[in-house]
């Protein structure tokens, strides 16, 4: 892992709570679509040893020539400094990291599953899927509690009208009885039996999982029942939610 500099450009909200932070990217910085940085903030009043540094994955692609990440807004130490911090302001980058990249053997499908601001890996690939044309198919599961929380979501569906033969978004949601817009989609979290409708129709997918420990864990278990081999399962658990 390498060390940069890079500039604070932009931020805006991209869901309820959710925001999105736009950095420069560095001279020389590379990285594959799926893979993640540790993102140093500068001193901050509440900010205790340790505690500067967060991991988040790379929404952008590498075609793009800024860096994107995106998070829920928790009242955390570190995400109020991050939301404080001033357009302009030269924080520290470390990596890339992680293996959450697509594989190499394009006959296969991709089956990726995302909750909440798991999203963030699979924007990557599928931004860079999309530039590239890439014939691979590909599926993606995600699930919200309401719309209203679902980061990248009316991207991701330009993405899927844009490539219907390689892409397929089946976004789900699990706490409409809360939500204020309308939903005609499908409800209800990534279970077996979703897991199992899918799979039907996809031959021998990789499996991609990112999300809270719990949502990844309930997936992982779903993906079993369903006979997915643990062989074929990729999975990235984001702490802290
Ligand atoms: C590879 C990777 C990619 C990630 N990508 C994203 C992303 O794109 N967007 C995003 O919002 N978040 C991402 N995360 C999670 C992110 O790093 C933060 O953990 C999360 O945003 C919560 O931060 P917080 O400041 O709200 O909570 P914090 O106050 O930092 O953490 C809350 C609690 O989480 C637990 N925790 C934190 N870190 C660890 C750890 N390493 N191991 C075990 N438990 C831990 C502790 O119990 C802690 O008290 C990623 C994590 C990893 C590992």
């Amino acid at each position: 892992m390498s060390t940069y500099e890079a500039k604070l450009q932009g931020r805006e909200e991209i869901a309820q709570g959710t925001m999105a932070f736009h950095f420069e990217k560095p001279a020389g910085f590379i990285f594959k679509p799926g893979q993640a940085i540790d993102l140093l903030l500068p001193d901050a009043p509440d900010l205790v040893a340790g505690s500067a540094r967060h991991t988040f994955s790379i929404a952008s692609a590498p075609f793009q020539d800024e860096l994107v990440v995106a998070t829920r807004m928790r009242d955390s130490a570190y995400k109020r400094a991050l939301s404080a911090l001033p357009i302009g302001t030269q924080v520290r980058l470390e990596g890339p990291s992680g293996s959450l990249t697509l594989h190499s053997d394009r006959a296969r499908p991709a089956l990726f599953m995302a909750g909440g601001i798991g999203i963030t890996p699979f924007m990557s690939i599928l931004r860079q899927a999309a530039k590239d044309r890439l014939p691979q198919q590909m599926v993606l599961l995600y699930s919200n509690r309401r719309p209203e929380d679902a980061a990248f979501l009316a991207e991701l569906q330009q993405l899927a009208r844009q490539q219907p033969q390689n892409f397929r978004l089946v976004a789900t949601m699990t706490g409409m009885g809360k939500s204020q817009q309308p939903w005609d989609g499908a409800t209800g979290a990534i279970d077996e039996a979703l897991v199992r409708q899918i799979c039907a129709e996809i031959a021998a997918p990789i499996c991609y999982l990112a999300g809270p420990p719990a949502m990844v864990e309930a997936v992982r278990h779903s993906l079993g029942d369903a006979g997915v081999n643990d062989d074929d399962i990729r999975s990235e658990e984001f702490y802290g939610y």
